[in-house]
């Protein structure tokens, strides 16, 4: 890229980054956008989307992603596929190092850098991972077909990949620490709907460990209302939450609990002048495909704003 100072990077190429891409190419900002090592970002892994809406087709996540990208594309933002490593965002004009070393310069920075998979951190976890664990049914699922497996978890993505899983495997279990979920009742009614078929829950149990022939894995060891209990499975799928991308932003801006911190001199505004975020990386609530791109529109129109001003 050309050795130049930018007016405005935004880092992710989620609902929240496409979003700020297409805000920011309106204004003429002439805007580049990092798109890090998960293209499209955490909705580009679902099958199906219920609630974006004007999409009543539930579309999967990777064509929805695809027209998002398509459409910042279109008006002119520039890509570049690579990650950042580190950056230096307290100054006027702000720093930021990707992983091939090239160094990017600019007055604003729109950060959508969302959320990534939580695991159970239980005994085996680390042996088992990609080995029969896998916290993506849509990447991974197709691997266990006729096949059984669990769903850890009782969020809407634990339902999501239940409920695909259920398409595809010879049985699936939802195993969830409580007996009551956080997931949309819709499709807690759906998964409900398949235990005559080939879907079973397995309420107030915590996973206590993986177990196999170290290669492979086998099965789980349970802690069900306080009773060990051995279940022989293909495969788990972990959907415990997420955890904010943020890491490489602790040094220079003020996070809670992992997730940075806005509302500054603009909504979107994080403890640094100039830096915007959008998307779950800052958000601990709602969390939502459409909350991230309503987001990604606030920052741009921040960083405008802030532009005009600087
Ligand atoms: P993300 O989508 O998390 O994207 C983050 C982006 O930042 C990625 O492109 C990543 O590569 C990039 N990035 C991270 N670090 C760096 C870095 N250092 N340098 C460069 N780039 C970086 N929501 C709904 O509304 N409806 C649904 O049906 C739905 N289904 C879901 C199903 C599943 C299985 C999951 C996990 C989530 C689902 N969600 C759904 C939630 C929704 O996906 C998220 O709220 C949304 O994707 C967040 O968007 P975002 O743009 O903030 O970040
Ligand atoms: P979530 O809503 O935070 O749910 C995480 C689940 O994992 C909770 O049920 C939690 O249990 C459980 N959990 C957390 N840590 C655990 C541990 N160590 N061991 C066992 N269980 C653990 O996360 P999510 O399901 O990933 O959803 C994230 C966001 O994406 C939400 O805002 C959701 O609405 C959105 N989303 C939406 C859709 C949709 O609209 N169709 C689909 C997927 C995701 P407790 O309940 O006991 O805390």
């Amino acid at each position: 890229m050309e050795n130049k100072i930018l007016n405005t990077v935004i880092i992710g190429s989620g609902p929240a980054g496409y979003t700020a891409a297409i805000y920011c190419s309106r204004a003429m900002l002439n805007p580049v956008l990092i798109t890090g090592a998960d293209f499209g970002g955490q909705l580009a892994t679902t099958p199906e989307i219920e609630n974006w809406p004007g999409r009543s087709d539930s579309p999967d996540g990777a064509s929805l992603m695809d027209s998002l990208f398509n459409h910042a594309k279109k008006l002119g933002t520039q890509f570049v596929y690579d990650t950042v490593v580190s950056c230096s965002l307290k100054g006027e004009i702000k720093t930021l190092t990707l992983s091939s070393g090239e160094q990017l310069q600019c007055k604003s920075v729109i950060i959508c850098t969302g959320a990534k998979a939580k695991y159970l951190e239980c005994k085996n976890e680390d042996l088992y991972k990609g080995h029969g664990v896998s916290a993506c049914a849509t990447c991974d699922g197709f691997f266990f077909r006729n096949k059984t497996v669990a769903v850890v978890g009782g969020g809407s993505a634990a339902f999501t990949e239940a409920l695909y899983l259920s398409s595809l495997c010879k049985k699936v279990y939802l195993i969830h620490r409580r007996d009551s979920f956080r997931a949309e009742k819709a499709l807690v009614d759906k998964l409900k709907a398949l235990t005559d078929k080939n879907v079973q829950f397995i309420l107030n149990a915590k996973v206590d460990e993986y177990t196999g022939d170290g290669g492979t894995l086998k099965g789980i060891i349970l802690d069900v209302d306080t009773n060990k209990q051995k279940l022989s499975l293909d495969g788990v799928f972990v959907a415990v939450g997420h955890k904010a991308s943020t890491e490489i932003f602790k040094n220079d801006l003020e996070l809670e609990n992992g997730i940075i911190k806005t509302g500054y001199s603009y909504a979107t505004s994080t403890s640094c002048s100039g830096v915007f975020a959008a998307g779950d990386c800052a958000d601990d609530t709602y969390r939502q495909a459409i909350t991230s791109a309503g987001t990604g529109c606030m920052a741009a129109l921040d960083a405008v704003s802030y532009l005009e001003k600087h």
